[in-house]
Formats: C-alpha cells, sequence, structure tokens
C-alpha cells in the first residue's frame, strides 16, 4: 500500500519532506539484544532476523557505555543494517549514559564528543535516531541547564553537518529522575528550538517523574495533544517511545517491572487507546525486564484495537 504522505524508501520508512524517515506503521521490540537471543549465542546481525521471527520490527541498538569513538566496527554497522532492511527491523540507537551537558566545561566538549561517536555509528549501521539523555542539573537551575544543552546540541549539529550527516535524528529523551533535566517541557523546547532533533517520550520516565500521571487515558492525550501543539501534527504521529512498568520514590524513577505486574504503572493498554484514537505511527521500545517479550505482548495488545 502506498502511503499518500511521503514517499516509500526500500521495505522501512518514509521519507518525509526534510529528508528523515519516519515509520510506515505502529512498530514495536527491545531495548537491546533480548536474554533469549544471548543464550542461542546469537551474534548482532542475527538480530534483526531473530526479531523479525518474533514478530517484532524494530531494534534498539545500546551504545551506553561508549566514550568518544564508536565501540563498533564499521564494517558490522553496515552488516547490521543489511540485515535489519532484509528483516524490515527498524534501528535506533541508545547513546552513552556519559553525557552531561549541565556539567563542567570539559565535561561539555567530552559529551559532545561521546554524542557525535554515538551518531557515526548510527549513520553507518543506518539508525533513524540517537536516544540520549541531555544532562543533570547538578547544582545550576534548570533554565541554565536548558541553555547548556541547546548551546551543546547546536554545536553538534553543526559538527554533523560538517561530517555530512543529515539523516540521523537527535533524540533527547523524558527522563525519570528529578535530578535529571528531562520534563516533558523542557524536552519539547529543546525539539521547538533545534534542526534535526525530535522528542524521545519514555512513558514510564513521565509517570515516575511526576508521581504517577497516567491514570486514565485522558492523561496520555494530553501529552499527544501538548506535542501535536508544540511540534506539529507530523511530530506526534511519528514519536520515537520507551515504554515499561515502573516504581517511583518521591525522587522519581526506582525500576522497570513487566508489564504483567498489575501494581504498576504505566497500563500500556490505554496508551494504545490513544495510538489507535490518533491513528500514530510510533516506534515502541520495550524497557521491560523481558524486553522483546513485553514487546510481543503491546504489539498484541495495540493490534486487537487497531488494524493497521
Ligand atoms: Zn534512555
Amino acid at each position: 500500500m502506498l502511503p499518500i504522505d511521503g514517499k516509500v524508501i526500500g521495505v522501512i520508512g518514509i521519507e518525509n519532506d526534510r529528508g528523515f524517515q519516519m515509520a510506515d506503521r505502529p512498530r514495536f521490540g527491545p531495548a537491546g539484544v533480548p536474554p533469549s537471543f544471548k543464550k542461542l549465542k546469537a551474534s548482532l546481525t542475527d538480530v534483526p532476523r531473530l526479531l523479525h521471527e518474533e514478530g517484532l520490527d524494530a531494534f534498539e541498538y545500546q551504545a551506553v557505555r561508549w566514550g568518544g569513538e564508536p565501540k563498533i566496527k564499521m564494517e558490522v554497522a553496515k552488516q547490521l543494517e543489511a540485515e535489519a532492511k532484509k528483516n524490515d527491523v527498524w534501528l535506533s540507537l541508545h547513546g552513552s549514559y556519559f553525557i552531561n551537558f549541565g556539567g563542567a566545561e570539559e565535561v561539555v566538549e567530552a559529551s559532545k564528543k561521546r554524542l557525535i561517536a554515538c551518531v557515526k555509528a548510527a549513520d553507518w549501521m543506518g539508525a533513524h535516531i540517537v536516544v540520549f539523555h541531555p544532562a543533570f542539573y547538578g547544582k545550576k537551575t534548570p533554565r541554565e541547564v536548558f541553555k547548556n544543552c541547546l548551546k551543546a546540541m547546536k554545536d553538534v549539529i553543526e559538527e554533523l553537518r560538517t561530517l555530512g550527516i543529515n539523516k540521523v535524528m537527535l533524540g533527547p529523551e523524558t527522563m525519570g529522575k528529578l535530578s535529571q533535566f528531562g520534563s516533558l517541557e523542557e524536552i519539547l523546547g529543546l525539539c521547538e528550538n533545534l534542526e534535526q532533533t525530535k522528542p524521545v517520550i519514555d512513558w514510564a520516565h513521565l509517570h515516575a517523574r511526576d508521581m504517577g500521571r497516567f491514570k486514565k487515558i485522558e492523561d496520555f492525550r494530553k501529552v499527544l495533544e501538548e506535542i501535536e501543539k508544540r511540534l506539529g501534527k507530523e511530530a506526534v504521529k511519528n514519536l520515537h517511545c520507551h515504554f515499561t512498568k515502573v516504581e517511583f520514590t518521591e525522587k522519581g524513577e526506582k525500576c522497570h517491572h513487566t508489564l504483567e505486574e498489575e501494581e504498576y504503572g504505566p497500563d500500556f493498554a490505554m496508551l494504545a487507546e490513544t495510538i489507535a484514537e490518533f491513528k500514530l505511527k510510533p516506534v515502541i521500545i520495550s524497557e521491560s525486564p523481558i524486553l522483546d517479550m513485553d514487546a510481543i505482548k503491546m504489539r498484541e495488545t495495540l493490534k486487537k484495537i487497531y488494524n493497521y
């Protein structure tokens, strides 16, 4: 079926008018290699095929412990890209945890290098977005940290231009701990002011940060409406999301839980309702302790109510 709002590129995605690809339908996959694949001694390049066999169609490669250079060989990244295309798996990359644009000058400079290393590798493997945690507040005010993030990300984007990398988006993520920069407001504020940037909505983090904000469908709807109001229809239609159930304290996120654990939120069925209602095409990455198993569950939940 030909989508009406863009042209088809290979088997995956639709290109928008700024040259970025958007998912062609709701897609689901794990954050990192599932434990069962590791037991099979599968290599990284086997992952897309194994996900495809499970009925999944997205994968977030984890570069979370990287420093200033890519830790994957270009050749392996290219093989991963080929396998992902062959098996219709949408790739994203979770960037280094060692990024803090709120830190001292030398920390910010090292953080820029780390983010750029992640984007380079994402470009090699054809990953569409580099998800990252922008900053900690430390002793600074939220306003100061916002300005620091904006400045640092502008520098990174400029460097990406020089490198000719223009297909990979930067994805600042909504964060779950109150010590971390990354409220919905802050993340949307960055995206409003930057090219080549889109928000990564981690629903569990928003839930934890705002002390259990998702109690009914309306609570999800409000977030989607806010994104649409600030960033436009396309942004809300093509969200990159993380989902898991989460436990929190007064400081925010404590730990992740599986979908089966009813005492924790948020409830994926409610998000699924809004995805169907708004006819969205999000990429939803499962960060549940049982990664792919819960990605399959989420997909099934959505499929029941939304024939995409
Ligand atoms: Zn993250």
